[in-house]
C-alpha cells in the first residue's frame, strides 16, 4: 500500500494510491468508524481493518494525481527521532571527529516537526547558513504504540516506510563560530522549516522484503554523491525501535530517521553543498524517490 497526502500545505487529507496516477481520499474510510484526523488515524486503524481498507478503497471513487501537492505522508508525529553515525561508511568518512569508532548506543538526536515538507516542495536555505547539507536515509514510521519493546518484535511496531533527506546546515551544527568545540546544534541545524523533505508516499512494511538491500542514492543536478545500502547501518532497524522505546514511548505516526551512508557534501574535497538553483534527488531504492529544488529562504 502506498499512503498519500495530498493538498495544501497544513491542509493535506490522506489517500490511497490506486494506481500510479489516481488516488482515493481516506476521509469517508475514517467517517465511517467514527474517527477523524489525518494520516495519524489512518495509520491507528490499519492494522485493524488494512483488508477492510483495500477492500473498501477498490470500489471508491478515485481521483487523477495530476496537479495535486504531495505533502509529507505524516505531518503530526509526536517525535521525529534521527540516528547519528549509523552508517559505517559515515562514521568512517567522519574519522576526523568519530576517530573511526562507531557508538556502543545509537546516537539519538531529533527533529522538529516543524522541518517536515513534502516530496517536491522547495527546501528553503536559511540566510544564517552557507553550508547546506543533505543525508538521503530511510525514514520509518511506526504503526502501534511502542515502549520498551524487544528486538524480536520490533517490526510488528512498523507501519512503513518513506525515502527522506536529513537536511543538515553544517556550520550551525558544528558550531562554527564558537569559542569551544563543545557547541554542536544537532537540534537547530536539523530543524529548521523544509529540512525534511519525506515521501513520495508512506510505503507499507508488507512491501519491502528485504531491508539491507534497500539502495539510498543522492543525485545533486544529477551527479551521483551517494550510493549505499541498508547492509550499510551500524545499528538495524529493529535495533534502532527498541533503543528508542527504552526512553521515549513511539506512537502511531512518529518517525525514525536511520542514517545517511557516506558522500555528504561536508566530507567531499572540496565541499559540495546544496546551493539554491541545485536540484536534489534522494532516491531510496524500492521506496520512493523525491526531487527537491533548492531556494533561498525569504
Ligand atoms: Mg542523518
Amino acid at each position: 500500500m502506498r499512503l498519500v497526502n495530498i493538498g495544501p500545505l497544513e491542509s493535506e487529507q490522506p489517500g490511497l494510491l490506486v494506481d500510479d496516477d489516481r488516488w482515493v481520499p481516506l476521509t469517508p474510510f475514517l467517517a465511517r468508524y467514527g474517527v477523524s484526523g489525518g494520516m495519524n488515524a489512518v495509520l491507528g486503524l490499519l492494522p485493524m481493518l488494512r483488508d477492510t481498507l483495500a477492500d473498501w478503497a477498490s470500489t471508491a471513487t478515485s481521483h487523477p494525481l495530476e496537479g495535486q501537492r504531495l505533502g509529507a505522508p505524516v505531518t503530526r508525529p509526536r517525535s521525529i527521532v534521527a540516528v547519528g553515525a549509523n552508517t559505517r561508511s559515515h562514521v568512517a568518512e567522519a574519522a576526523v571527529h568519530t576517530g573511526g569508532h562507531v557508538a556502543k548506543r545509537p546516537m539519538l538526536i531529533t527533529k522538529a516537526a516543524s522541518a517536515l515538507c513534502g516530496p517536491h516542495d522547495p527546501i528553503l536555505r536559511p540566510s544564517d547558513t552557507r553550508k547546506l547539507d543533505y543525508e538521503t536515509e530511510l525514514a520509518v514510521v511506526i504503526g502501534r504504540a511502542a515502549s520498551h519493546v524487544t528486538h524480536d518484535k520490533a517490526m510488528d511496531y512498523v507501519a512503513g516506510y518513506m525515502a527522506c533527506s536529513d537536511v543538515t546546515a553544517r556550520d550551525i551544527q558544528t558550531g562554527e563560530d564558537e569559542e569551544a568545540d563543545f557547541y554542536w546544534q544537532h537540534f537547530r541545524s536539523k530543524s529548521y522549516s523544509t529540512f525534511l523533505p519525506t515521501g513520495p508516499w508512506l510505503l507499507t512494511t508488507d512491501e519491502v522484503h528485504d531491508l539491507t538491500k534497500v539502495t539510498l542514492q543522492t543525485y545533486v543536478n544529477d551527479e551521483i554523491r551517494q550510493n549505499s545500502d541498508l547492509s550499510d547501518l551500524v545499528f538495524d532497524v529493529p535495533t534502532l525501535i527498541a533503543s528508542v522505546s527504552e526512553c521515549v514511548p513511539l506512537l502511531p505516526g512518529d518517525i525514525l530517521v536511520t542514517g545517511s551512508p557516506a558522500g555528504v557534501g561536508h566530507f567531499m574535497s572540496p565541499p559540495g553543498y546544496l546551493e539554491p538553483g541545485d536540484t536534489l534527488r534522494t532516491v531510496v531504492g524500492g521506496v520512493g524517490e523525491l526531487r527537491n529544488r533548492i531556494e533561498e529562504a525569504q
